[in-house]
């Protein structure tokens, strides 16, 4: 059944797979798919600083050996180079799902996650996004909205793959009676941040560390409401050990436009810095909000680092790779 089958894991199997909730309990066997990621390699460290045994999947698509190197040589540490569209064979307690391409094997990825949690009865948490409400007409976005995504636009393949897997999670948690955690992450920055990725904010710390102008696409007045990684790390992990599915709105309520996050970036890096106008892409989302009175409610998490306290220590982070990886910055 299996093509190629990947099999490994730690100690021995729980095969009732539930994780007596509200117990102290030590040693859960967790797998990270995307751990070496940007969010993935921060989770990864709370985990095992916590004491569970983690596996980290990943293919280094986008993520970095460099961001989990820390843990090699830990006992409680694995990293398996695999691609999750391939199956993968596992003996776990949770399954953080993060491993995500922007194309449609985003689906194929979290369907074999699934069936991996069906087979061992482990809890499945999926990382979709904000996306899903796609150029919202509700704002700001309650969990309820169903959202407005042009399913064949050039960013439909990261939104639709979202909502795929969100209805593939579902699908699975009825039909198969897996346990299900679906969180809607909002934009995510700090360190580690993937630097030449294209996302705003670091394109913005980038160019201002390396004296270039900050680029700002269309007029600049859309907005998005930015997180810091460790508030949203906090509330993965809140959302795994607790009861409900969600969806839940995972972000900060701060709302900025590109105009104002440019005037953030100039105050922390670069009073001097100047800004260009490029045009912007197509179906750009307008605004975007989280409304997080569920997470409060339910989860009883809320953000707790502010923009104008995240970045810098996000800048001083790319100050310091920039020091050995990057060239041309401006220190
Ligand atoms: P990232 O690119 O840093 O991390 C994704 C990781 O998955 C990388 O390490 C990559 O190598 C790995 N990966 C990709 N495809 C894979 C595959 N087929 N098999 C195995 N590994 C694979 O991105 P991130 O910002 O850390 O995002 C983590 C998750 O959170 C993703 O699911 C993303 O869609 C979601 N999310 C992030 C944000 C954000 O602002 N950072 C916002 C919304 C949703
Ligand atoms: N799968 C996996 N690891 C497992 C169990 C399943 O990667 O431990 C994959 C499997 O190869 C399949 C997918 O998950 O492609 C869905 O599995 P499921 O058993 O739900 O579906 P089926 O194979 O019965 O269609
Ligand atoms: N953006 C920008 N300059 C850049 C990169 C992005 O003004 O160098 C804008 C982009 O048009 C969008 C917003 O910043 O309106 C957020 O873009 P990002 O790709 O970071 O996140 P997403 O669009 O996925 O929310």
């Amino acid at each position: 059944k299996f093509s190629r089958p990947h099999r490994l894991g730690f100690g021995s199997f729980n095969p009732t797979g539930k994780i007596p909730l509200g117990l102290k309990r030590k040693g859960l066997r967790i797998v990270v798919t995307g751990g070496a990621g940007f969010v993935g390699s921060h989770l990864v460290d709370r985990l095992i600083a916590r004491g569970d045994s983690v596996i980290v999947v990943d293919n280094f698509f986008t993520g970095r050996k460099e961001n989990v190197m820390h843990h090699f040589g830990n006992p409680n540490f694995e990293l398996i180079r695999h691609d999750v569209v391939e199956p993968l064979l596992l003996e776990v307690d949770q399954i953080y799902h993060l491993a995500c391409p922007a194309s449609p094997t985003n689906v194929v990825g979290t369907l074999n996650m699934l069936g991996l949690a069906k087979r061992v009865g482990a809890r499945f948490l999926l990382t979709s996004t904000s996306e899903v409400y796609g150029d919202p007409l509700q704002h700001p976005q309650k969990e309820t909205y169903w959202g407005n995504v042009n399913p064949i636009g050039v960013r439909s393949c990261y939104d639709e793959g979202k909502r795929t897997a969100e209805t593939l999670t579902m699908d699975y948690h009825r039909g198969a009676e897996v346990e299900v955690r679906i969180a809607r992450i909002f934009n995510t920055y700090g360190p580690r941040m993937c630097i030449d990725d294209g996302r705003v904010v670091s394109n913005f710390v980038a160019q201002a560390l390396r004296k270039e102008p900050l680029t700002v696409y269309g007029d600049g007045k859309q907005t998005r409401s930015f997180q810091y990684v460790s508030d949203l790390v906090e509330g993965l992990m809140r959302l795994m050990e607790g009861e409900h599915i969600g969806p839940f709105n995972l972000g900060n309520p701060g709302e900025f436009t590109m105009l104002e996050l440019a005037e953030v970036v100039q105050e922390t890096i670069d009073p001097n810095a100047k800004i260009e106008f490029r045009p912007n892409t197509e179906d750009d989302p307008h605004k975007r909000k989280p409304d997080i009175g569920r997470a409060k409610e339910l989860l009883g998490w809320e953000p707790k680092v502010s923009l104008r306290h995240g970045l810098p220590l996000m800048v001083s982070e790319f100050r310091q790779h920039s020091a050995t990886s990057v060239r041309n910055f401006a220190a």
